[in-house]
């Protein structure tokens, strides 16, 4: 599988803020990645965005409801989603797991409504400081990815994304040690519960990759990628993360 890098913009962005994604389709085609790129700017600008870069690079939903239309007020669904344009959608990210109460149940049903709509699913994990400090970390990843993967997931419909949350915005990111220790872990629960097939799906990291850190954290084997929030809100920022992503 080719690496994945995937922007995160969160609640950031208006129409007038697409030039960002006009100036990195321009980049990446004077200088093709060796990676898959995917965008997940806010839901309002998803159709704009599928207009603006005409193909040039996947954009993504950040989160999606379980259902896929109904009485369901100021909700999103996967096919609504597909329908403006998108290709992945990210599930179960901290930022929905902490503020909106989803649970690792909703992460897979949410996962489960991505794939129904075409959705490759991008389902988040990860410890908070309190559990890394109490030494629980690979445990906690292990609880959230077999209650939030639901079966069925394969590489083609599913990508994980290893996001410690106390990495998420703050600058500070685990030692490079640390990030290939959980995601040698991640890949063992996940051949586990799936099989052999699953050595092929993507692992990301995520939580304060920028242009500087990119390169020694995308280039440990079992690093799939990366998902970027804050430096994928920038093309320039964006767009040297992405070149960190070595051909292989
Ligand atoms: C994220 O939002 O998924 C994220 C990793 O954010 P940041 O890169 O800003 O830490």
């Amino acid at each position: 599988m080719r690496k994945l890098v995937a922007g995160n913009w969160k609640m950031n962005g208006l129409a007038a803020g697409l030039g960002e994604l006009t100036a990195l389709k321009d980049i990446l085609k004077s200088a093709p990645p060796a990676c898959d790129v995917v965008v997940c700017p806010p839901a309002t600008l998803i159709a704009q965005a599928a207009w603006t870069v005409k193909g040039a690079f996947a954009l993504g939903g950040q989160d999606c409801h379980v259902q896929a239309k109904g009485a369901f007020t100021g909700d999103i669904s996967a096919e609504m989603i597909k329908d403006a344009g998108a290709s992945h959608v990210i599930v179960g990210h901290s930022e929905r797991r902490q503020y909106h109460g989803e649970t690792s149940a909703d992460v897979a049903r949410k996962a489960q409504a991505a794939w129904r709509a075409g959705l490759t699913a991008i389902i988040c994990i990860g410890e908070s400081l309190d559990q890394r400090k109490a030494g629980s970390a690979n445990h906690v990843c292990q609880s959230q990815l077999s209650e939030s993967i639901p079966d069925g997931a394969a590489p083609a419909n599913t990508v994980i994304a290893y996001e410690p949350v106390w990495a998420i915005g703050t600058g500070v990111t685990p030692t490079i040690a640390d990030i290939a220790a959980m995601h040698a872990h991640i890949r063992g629960c996940l051949v586990a519960r799936l099989g052999e097939g699953a050595r092929e799906m993507l692992i990301l990291y995520g939580g304060s990759v920028n242009p500087d850190n990119a390169a020694d954290i995308l280039s440990l084997p079992e690093v799939g990628g990366a998902l970027v929030g804050g430096a994928s809100l920038k093309s320039q920022d964006f767009c040297r993360v992405v070149a960190a992503v070595k051909p292989s």
